[in-house]
């Protein structure tokens, strides 16, 4: 059971291959502005939903912030208060202050946070570069 166990949270952090594709695609002159733009969605749709995170939602009671394990940066851990709660305060404009607090808190969840910028704006310039060369032609 151990072993099945740690054989699933290794093959959970293939979207790090999908991340660094985005990131350094641009460096391979084979890679076209298409792949890039298709490994931006896959590396945001992994970092949101995927890749294993502290859940980071403040325990009741103040026992300081969750650690449970998290899907991805959006969905929080099994406990039903922190599921979804990064969507509710985003939803909630009043909430801002407090989810980028709780996002910087710790690395762990500051990195992904960073980097998921970082591919959309790979992606946003993949978009562009496609759109130029769309226009141009
Ligand atoms: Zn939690």
């Amino acid at each position: 059971m151990a072993t099945k166990s740690k054989a699933k949270d290794t093959w959970r952090y293939w979207g790090i291959g999908a991340i660094l594709f985005t990131l350094f695609g641009w460096l391979i002159p084979e890679v076209g502005p298409m792949m890039i733009m298709i490994g931006s969605v896959v590396s945001v749709l992994y970092i949101f939903f995927q890749m294993p995170l502290p859940c980071g939602a403040w325990n009741r009671g103040d026992k300081g912030r969750c650690r449970n394990n998290s899907s991805g940066l959006l969905p929080g851990c099994h406990l039903e208060a922190h599921r979804w709660q990064n969507v509710k305060w985003m939803l909630r404009t009043g909430k801002w202050a407090e989810l980028r607090a709780k996002v910087f808190a710790s690395w762990k969840r500051a990195l992904p946070a960073v980097v998921a910028a970082a591919t959309i704006v790979s992606g946003m310039a993949a978009v562009a570069q496609l759109a130029v060369s769309v226009v141009v032609a």
